[in-house]
């Protein structure tokens, strides 16, 4: 049951779910951002899955949340739920007015640990930013935001997160028909976009000081404390941002839309759509049905990322320095800075998965070389290098095994000890998560769950859990199926 707060309490509307409260800290800082706004009823909303341990970490109970219509968007009364506003590049193409089409922000939630995460659903209903869309979302799409940043954070990948998928007991026309409508509640440490400082940056008067001052505030408070807060707030993004991608990198992910609106300002991966993870290396390796020209492919997320922090990096300008030159060159200076700190995360990420201390860069550098000749199984490969069972997987044994002994001279004995524990053994395959959508949106949810299981322990080898651990046959190819 949920109960709004006794008068005079302060801190936001009790959920009586817990001890947390629903702030509106943005909504409060911003408002021309957002437009208030509400879920749309749900005809006959049931909980399909829901996460009992972010539930926990969040203070929340989850048999109340069950109950209580909140993961559909049913609010305490003097709740404020809000549309948010951004713009954002698409494939290169800026869109003014983008927005949460389908989505509301319910509000800030503060965890028992004192960090705070917005509260936010997907597939709610149109809202003044749907244009063309009907505002809704579908069972298997919402499904798999669920599991694969259920998986992302598993591998330790910042990520949002699924709360719970729940059916609306509505369908959905989609291309391939109707589907079950379902809504996803997802949580992340801020909904804030590179898009989002877009938006505000193009309004005029703009709020992009307002916003950036609220994206230091919750983000990066250190750079409050500088002697130049905006520049210094670039500098966490970019640096945020880098550590990112080169995790994405470290585990084979290809995020699939990496548009403006889709960068987050806290580091977090957000917004799963097409995305996937790679079997064999190929750094041209594209999964989305959309992405034509590959420019999202896995191998360009790292230069794509970077275009995009340099369009937050616009919008920083008039809060960086007032003599736009100086601006443009301190601006210019931080995104240059992107490169440097990409490499030296993926170097030594590589190294830890291949067992040293040390990056060795002409190491890395060939191993990606040996790989990509064969398209060798990314994940198999380092979990394999551990094992001794890596030179099975080629073909060419004498360039795989002359690669091992460069390495082998120069291994560490606490790397190697801990490679286990960086190299996971279980990712999402993908014909995996499709059978498991499927079978979902055909009202059978034990693949679904299986995924789950083995997505959520990926470090951890177990037996007849074998075919998580193989490529499936033939192109994959995902699509956007909102
Ligand atoms: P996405 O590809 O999910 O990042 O969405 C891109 C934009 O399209 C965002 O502004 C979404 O809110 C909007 N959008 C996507 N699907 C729908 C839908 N079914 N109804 C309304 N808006 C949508
Ligand atoms: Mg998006």
């Amino acid at each position: 049951m949920i109960t709004s707060r006794a008068a005079g309490s302060v801190g936001g509307v009790s959920t009586a779910l817990g001890s947390p409260t629903l702030e509106d800290t943005y909504a409060q800082a911003v408002p021309d951002l957002v437009v208030p706004w509400a879920a749309a009823p749900a005809r006959d909303p049931q909980v399909v899955v829901l996460d009992e341990e972010l539930a926990a970490e969040l203070g929340l109970d989850p048999d109340a949340l069950r109950t209580s219509g909140l993961l559909v968007g049913q609010v305490p009364e003097g709740v404020r739920t809000v549309a948010q506003g951004y713009a954002g590049h698409q494939f290169g193409m800026y869109q003014p007015r983008l927005g949460d089409g389908r989505a509301v922000l319910l509000g800030e939630l503060v965890a028992p640990d004192g960090t705070r995460h917005d509260l936010h659903l997907k597939g709610s209903g149109r809202t003044p930013f749907a244009r063309g869309g009907d505002g809704r979302a579908a069972l298997g799409p919402m499904l798999r935001e669920y599991a694969m940043g259920a998986a992302m954070h598993a591998l330790g990948v910042p990520t949002s997160r699924g709360l719970a998928v729940s059916t609306t007991g509505e369908q959905v026309p989609r291309d391939t028909g109707l589907l079950p409508g379902a809504i996803l509640a997802r949580v992340a440490s801020s909904h804030l976009r590179v898009g989002t400082f877009q938006y505000a940056a193009h309004q005029d008067p703009s709020p992009v000081r307002v916003l950036a001052d609220h994206a230091i505030a919750r983000h990066y408070p250190h750079a409050a404390e500088s002697d130049e807060p905006y520049l210094e707030l670039y500098r966490s993004v970019v640096a945020a941002q880098a550590s990112l991608v080169a995790q994405w990198m470290l585990v084979g992910f290809v995020h699939g839309v990496m548009n403006t609106d889709n960068t987050t300002i806290s580091g977090e991966t957000i917004d799963y759509g097409p995305c996937a993870f790679i079997d064999g290396y190929d750094p041209t390796t594209v999964f989305s049905s959309i992405d034509h020209a590959g420019r999202y492919a896995f191998g360009n997320q790292p230069m794509i990322v970077r275009w995009n922090l340099a369009r937050l990096g616009e919008c920083l300008l008039p809060l960086i320095d007032s003599d736009s030159d100086t601006a443009i060159e301190k601006a210019t200076a931080v995104v240059q800075s992107f490169t440097e700190t990409y490499d030296e995360h993926f170097a030594a990420g590589m190294a830890a998965k291949i067992g040293l201390a040390e990056p060795d860069y002409p190491l890395i550098a060939d191993l990606l070389t040996l790989l990509g000749t064969e398209r060798t199984d990314w994940t198999t490969f380092f979990r394999g290098l551990g094992n001794g069972t890596a030179r099975d997987l080629f073909v060419d044994r004498e360039a795989v095994d002359a690669w091992v002994a460069r390495r082998d001279a120069l291994t560490d004995p606490a790397a190697v000890a801990a490679m286990d524990r960086v190299n996971p053994v279980y990712i999402p395959r993908n014909h995996l998560v499709d059978a498991a959508l499927g079978a979902a949106e055909a009202g059978d949810l034990a693949p679904f769950h299986e995924l789950l299981d083995v997505v959520r322990r990926p470090y951890d080898e177990r037996p007849g859990l074998e075919r998580w651990t193989e490529p499936g046959t033939g192109p994959f190819v995902t699509y956007c199926g909102t």
